[in-house]
């Protein structure tokens, strides 16, 4: 009788455990799921960053934030992480002149992120991976990422950088028509977005505006302005929308999404990049005892 009241007790409480996963996304955990998601994910999470902003005529406004939050739930449900929920302050001042651009002021991009990191940190996470969805971010991040050196941090961040030569990309590529200026709402987003959202895209409708390189500060060699994305693409689209495929679109997410599962495991196990951080930090306050 014992044994039996026993084993159904037991089965009772595994089925529990069994139905009691822990989710992924930050906004859905309660406060008691919170403490043992930092646990589990070993004190690592993601921040998939987007923004709004025009992909073309036949993309949604979001299409960024769609993007990164794809990779990041594709790879935290094979390795497990938090994933921060959508976040769109980022850079995105070339796209002003475009209906629907949220363009917040460089001060507050850089502190919203400086502060979701530093509250990150505050409620137990100790490596934050940023997943970016937007091309218009990648020099603002990478100044972002060295700027952490400026004051000591008791986090460590990582950026990830997607390789697009990998296998599964490139043959991806292969299935659909080549893209010559394939960047922003080009063949690989339209075909990305396809897979994630098709309800939202509408690839009957990408040849109403160009998205070829207009190229009208190509005379300028070896000078860097502000304004060459506006030069090359007014409409603010560069490639072929329509040469999209979901199926490509889902061969790629997954190239993607294996090579952040990667990070992810790399970034838990890593114990060097905080070690360095903080031999840096003590070499910082006194310079002048850095051996020479
Ligand atoms: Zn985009």
């Amino acid at each position: 009788m014992k044994a039996a009241f026993l084993s159904i007790l037991f089965i009772a409480l595994f089925s529990q455990l069994i139905g009691q996963e822990i989710s992924i996304h930050l906004e859905e955990l309660t406060t008691p799921d919170y403490i043992k998601a930092v646990e589990k994910s070993e004190k690592t999470c993601l921040l998939p960053i987007g923004v709004f902003e025009k992909h073309g005529a036949h993309l949604p406004l979001g299409t960024d934030l769609y993007i990164a939050r794809e990779y990041a739930s594709r790879a935290a449900k094979q390795e497990y992480t938090v994933i921060f929920p959508w976040y769109y302050f980022s850079q995105i001042n070339e796209a002003r002149h475009q209906p629907g651009t949220i363009a917040y002021s460089p001060e507050l991009i850089w502190k919203m992120l400086q502060e979701t990191l530093d509250e990150l940190s505050r409620n137990g996470f100790e490596k934050i991976i940023i997943v970016n969805g937007h091309g218009g971010n990648n020099a603002f991040l990478n100044y972002f990422g060295m700027a952490q050196l400026s004051e000591n941090r008791n986090y460590s961040l990582y950026l990830f950088q997607p390789d697009y030569s990998s296998e599964k990309i490139v043959n991806a590529a292969a299935l659909t028509p080549p893209d010559k200026y394939d960047s922003h709402a080009g063949k690989s987003e339209s075909s990305m977005m396809s897979a994630i959202v098709p309800e939202a895209v509408h690839l009957n409708r990408a040849h109403k505006q160009s998205g070829a390189d207009l190229d009208r500060i190509k005379h300028m060699e070896n000078i860097y302005t502000g304004i060459w994305w506006y030069a090359s693409y007014p409409n603010h689209y560069g490639g072929d929308g329509a040469l999209a495929s979901a199926e490509a679109g889902k061969l790629i997410l997954e190239g993607i999404a294996d090579q952040l599962v990667e990070v992810i495991k790399t970034v838990k196990t890593d114990s060097l990049v905080p070690a360095l951080e903080n031999q840096f930090y003590k070499d910082s306050a006194e310079p002048i005892k850095t051996k020479q």
